[in-house]
C-alpha cells in the first residue's frame, strides 16, 4: 500500500519577522487542504496504526494518509485541531520532552512561540490524538556522540510514556538529520519507528526508521498537495 505521511510546523497566520517562514501554514490554507482531502476520501491514520499495519498487525482504510506536526506548538491545539475535529482527521504530534511548557529556544534566531504544556499534551491524548518524541532537547542527533545520542532517543521517550501512559515508539528527527548509526540506536532506544522529511511516498518496503514525509509550507497551494499526492506514485 502506498501511504503519504505530510508533515506541518505552525498552523496561523505567517508573522512578518519570521526567518523560517515556511515552517508556517496559514489558517485558511490548512483548512482549504483537509476539506480538499477529505473530499478526495482521504482518511486519516496516526503513525502506530501505519506501522502496526506494516507488521502485519492492522488493516488501513482505502485511502489512508497520516497527518503529523512537528515541536508540539501551542497553535495546533488552538487553530489546527478544530479544523481536523470538523473534517474528522487526527494527527500524530512529535512534542520536544524536555520543552513542554516553553518556547523554541533551540531555534536560536526564530520568533518565539509557545509549546504545548503537559495538560495540553494530556487534553489531546484524551480527544484521540497521538505523540511521538523529538528528542528532549531538539537535539541534531547526527552530531552527537553515541551515548549522546541515545540518552536524548531513550529519555525522551520514557519521559513521554511517563506522562501519556501509553508506549511512544516513533521518533521524529530533529531538523529531519539521521543516518544509520542514529537510526541503529533509535531501534535501540526502544523506538519502532522514525521519520524524516523527504518528497516521497511510504511503500511496504520503505524502511520504517526512516519514512518519508512531504512538508507542507505557507506556499503550497492545496492543488499542489493534491498534485504531489497523485505522482508521487509513480515515483520511487
Ligand atoms: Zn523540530
Amino acid at each position: 500500500m502506498i501511504v503519504p505521511i505530510l508533515v506541518f510546523h505552525k498552523i496561523g497566520p505567517v508573522p512578518q519577522d519570521s526567518r523560517f517562514p515556511r515552517n508556517y501554514v496559514r489558517t485558511e490554507q490548512f483548512d482549504a487542504l483537509l476539506g480538499s482531502l477529505k473530499r478526495a476520501g482521504y482518511e486519516s491514520v496516526s503513525l502506530a496504526q501505519y506501522v502496526a499495519y506494516r507488521r502485519g498487525e492492522e488493516s488501513l482504510p482505502r485511502k489512508p494518509i497520516v497527518l503529523t506536526f512537528d515541536d508540539g506548538y501551542r497553535s495546533n491545539a488552538e487553530i489546527a485541531v478544530p479544523i481536523m475535529r470538523k473534517y474528522g482527521f487526527t494527527a500524530t504530534i512529535f512534542v520536544v520532552a524536555g520543552r513542554l511548557g516553553r518556547t523554541n529556544d533551540w531555534d536560536v534566531e526564530e520568533r518565539q512561540e509557545p509549546l504545548l504544556t503537559a495538560d495540553e499534551v494530556i487534553a489531546l491524548r484524551d480527544e484521540g490524538f497521538s505523540f511521538g518524541s523529538h528528542t528532549v532537547n531538539h537535539a541534531r542527533l547526527t552530531s552527537l556522540s553515541p551515548d549522546a545520542a541515545l540518552d536524548e532517543l531513550r529519555a525522551s521517550r520514557e519521559a513521554l510514556e511517563a506522562l501519556l501512559g501509553e508506549p511512544v515508539r516513533t521518533i521524529c528527527y530533529p531538523w529531519a538529520q539521521h543516518s544509520d548509526e542514529v537510526r541503529r540506536l533509535a531501534r535501540e532506544a526502544g523506538y519502532d519507528s522514525g521519520v524524516g522529511i523527504r518528497r516521497r511516498l511510504n511503500r511496504d518496503e520503505t524502511d520504517v526508521m526512516a519514512l518519508h514525509r512531504i512538508p507542507v509550507t505557507y506556499l503550497d497551494s492545496t492543488w499542489r498537495i493534491r498534485w504531489d499526492l497523485f505522482r508521487l506514485r509513480f515515483r520511487r
